[in-house]
């Protein structure tokens, strides 16, 4: 997350720091040379290939890895070997290390942040940049937030090279170097423009012992809403470094963000998704997730997304609010009874059908051992007390 600015994020998807930089690199931004390796051999033969001093670097979708002893810095292509073997046998914050980047190692002599995110309060695109960049940033936003310098950017007039140089007179970068920022800034903007980004970040970005700018790291996140337009990007996901529940729900089309409370939801339309959620929090609960089964949802799709909820081990009851218009009550009452019928639950369920099939729905649904509800406040209410256990 880009932890400069608290604004939420949508549904994204985020690329390694390989595919970032390789995405930097086609809009002019300077990145080290460097591979992937999946293997300590590997690794070996791209250091040999560079030179012998290089940087290893873990590829998982999550931050602080240098604290994490997930880069590190080989002084020759032996070396490399034992630092890839090491960390390709890491785990870093729960995610199993299966790719390291061998980049050519850069002297550095700074480190910068540089970014561009959505500030959503502002409606408009935000530059952030910061002369103490590095590991610590996000002590440095804690604790200084004086050091982190912000520039909207006007989404229909592009970044003004103003800007560019505004911000690097505000951190502090020497003179010569403004050029090269300023070509930077506009690569970045326009990498963040064309691929729907919500995030593309440059942390750090170094000055290096030799007086150049270099993108050492690089994240990005794309809006996943934008993805139809992106279908080169959408490939490049990594799905193995998702929450599988995630992928499922992607795979069958279903809006699904898992949250932290107890009580599984499954609903359709996103607004009667949403007002479930506020009702269960009414009468103190809290769900497990937000679920927007759609419009028209088949027996199959119900089932899929019974599977991904009551896949949450947190789960200890299920509340179904359907609100059957386009979507048949009785289809989906099919789907709760092919998912049950697969699943085996073991916590209880509350449900209630209304509109175009009810009562056919409510029949099927008569032997499956479930509670029913009249009212979208009568279910909460059960369901909350049903995973209380009363
Ligand atoms: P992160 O911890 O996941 O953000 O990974 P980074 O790619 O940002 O690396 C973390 C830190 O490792 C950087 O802030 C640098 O201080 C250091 N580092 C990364 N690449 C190099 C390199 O090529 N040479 C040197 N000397 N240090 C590096
Ligand atoms: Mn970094």
């Amino acid at each position: 997350m880009p932890v400069l600015l608290k604004s939420k994020q949508g549904k994204n998807m985020k690329l390694h720091e390989y595919q970032s930089k390789t995405i930097f690199a086609k809009y002019g931004i300077p990145i080290p040379k460097g591979r992937v390796a999946a293997t300590a051999d590997e690794a070996k033969q791209i250091a040999e290939e560079l030179g012998g001093r290089v940087v290893i670097k873990s590829q998982v979708l999550v931050g602080g890895r240098g604290k994490a002893g997930g880069v590190k810095v080989a002084k020759n292509a032996d070396e490399a070997a034992e630092l890839a073997q090491q960390i390709l046998a890491m785990e870093i914050k729960g995610l199993p290390v299966r790719k390291v980047l061998v980049d050519e190692a850069a002297a550095i002599e700074h480190e910068i942040y540089f970014s561009i995110t959505n500030d959503r309060a502002a409606k408009k695109p935000v530059m952030i940049a910061s002369s103490a960049g590095g590991v610590d940033i996000e002590e440095v936003a804690a604790t200084t937030p004086e050091k982190i310098i912000k520039v909207h950017i006007d989404p229909l007039l592009g970044l003004r090279d103003y800007q560019s140089r505004d911000i690097a007179a505000s951190i502090d970068l020497p003179r010569e170097l403004w050029r090269d920022f300023s070509r930077i800034a506009s690569g970045l903007w326009q990498a963040y423009r064309d691929t729907d980004a919500e995030l593309a970040e440059i942390n750090p970005l170094v000055i290096t012992k030799d007086n150049k700018l270099v993108a050492l790291d690089g994240k990005m996140l794309i809006d996943d809403n934008a993805l139809f337009r992106h279908p080169d990007l959408a490939e490049i996901r990594d799905v193995d470094e998702e929450a599988p529940a995630e992928t499922e729900a992607r795979r069958y089309g279903l809006s699904f963000i898992k949250l932290d409370g107890n009580i599984g939801c499954m609903v359709n339309g996103a607004g009667l998704a949403m007002t479930s959620m506020d009702i269960v929090k009414l009468f103190g609960g809290e769900p497990a997730n937000f679920l927007d089964i759609g419009g028209g949802a088949g027996a199959e799709k119900v089932a899929a997304a019974m599977r991904i909820i009551l896949s949450d081990p947190n789960v200890k009851a299920v509340l179904f609010n359907i609100f059957g218009g386009i979507t048949r009550c009785d289809e989906v009452a099919r789907g709760i009874l092919t998912a049950m019928d697969e699943v085996k639950p073991n916590v209880p369920m509350v449900v209630r059908l209304v509109g175009t099939n009810a009562e056919e729905g409510r029949r099927l649904l008569d032997n499956a051992n479930m509670i029913t509800a009249e009212t979208l406040a009568d279910a909460a209410k059960k369901a909350v007390a049903a995973a209380k256990g009363n």
